[in-house]
């Protein structure tokens, strides 16, 4: 499968698993909130909208986002296929995706779902970590620099994402759990749905997830 959108809560390692996954299938793996992080860093008219409501842990409106993910979805990369990340996260969002692709001829082949306990998925970012300069992720119990609070790669101190502070990661998790449910049944009755395992180290979620894809590593 090379059209493939990637469900689940956010930290609940979809972010890791897809970008995996798109490296082994030699498609871009495209992340929305990614993206708006860029924009918000670069302070484009995009990052000064997005950064209001991502701030909070709301979601940015469907137009904006929407818009956002056809320009991308035209890029001469991404034409050989894509996963998409965080995208669609509601069902008009989904809607719109299928309109788009069946604009292009190319539909969708799978939505793959991340499966996690949403507990996990609070302590998971509550602990993330991130370097404001080269985006590098770190965990502070599961994938801790080698320095504390230090980026590995370029030495600059790592942050905190506003949206990974206990009450917004709650209230994120609320907003997208809800959001997210009708996502499910949606890909199932279009027989596209594939649940995966999250739970346990990355390298076993991993050979469940290219499993699920019919890929293969390396
Ligand atoms: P993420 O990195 O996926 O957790 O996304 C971070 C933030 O970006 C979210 O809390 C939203 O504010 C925004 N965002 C990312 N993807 C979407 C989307 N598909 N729809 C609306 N907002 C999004």
């Amino acid at each position: 499968m090379t059209r493939v959108i990637f469900l689940g809560l956010p930290g609940s390692g979809k972010g890791t698993q897809a970008a995996v996954a798109a490296e082994a299938a030699h498609i871009p793996h495209i992340a929305t909130g990614d993206i708006f992080r860029r924009h918000v860093r670069e302070q484009t008219p995009l990052g000064k909208t997005a950064r209001q409501y991502m701030d909070r842990g709301e979601n940015v409106p469907d137009d904006v986002t929407i818009a956002m993910v056809r320009d991308r979805l035209a890029a001469a990369d991404a034409q050989p296929g894509f996963i998409l990340d965080g995208f669609p996260r509601t069902l008009p969002q989904a809607e719109a995706l299928d309109r788009l692709l069946g604009e292009l001829d190319a539909p969708l082949e799978g939505a793959l779902y991340l499966k996690v306990d949403p507990e996990v998925v609070v302590r998971r970012m509550t602990g993330r970590r991130v370097c404001p300069k080269d985006g590098a992720v770190y965990h502070v119990e599961s994938n801790p620099p080698k320095v504390p609070g230090i980026c590995d790669l370029c030495g600059t101190p790592l942050i905190q994402r506003a949206d990974d502070h206990e009450e917004v990661a709650r209230h994120r998790l609320d907003v997208q759990w809800t959001q997210a449910q009708p996502l499910l049944p949606y890909y199932s009755s279009q027989g596209k749905l594939r649940e995966v395992d999250g739970l346990g180290d990355v390298a076993m979620v991993t050979a469940r997830v290219m499993a699920a894809l019919g890929l293969r590593a390396g």
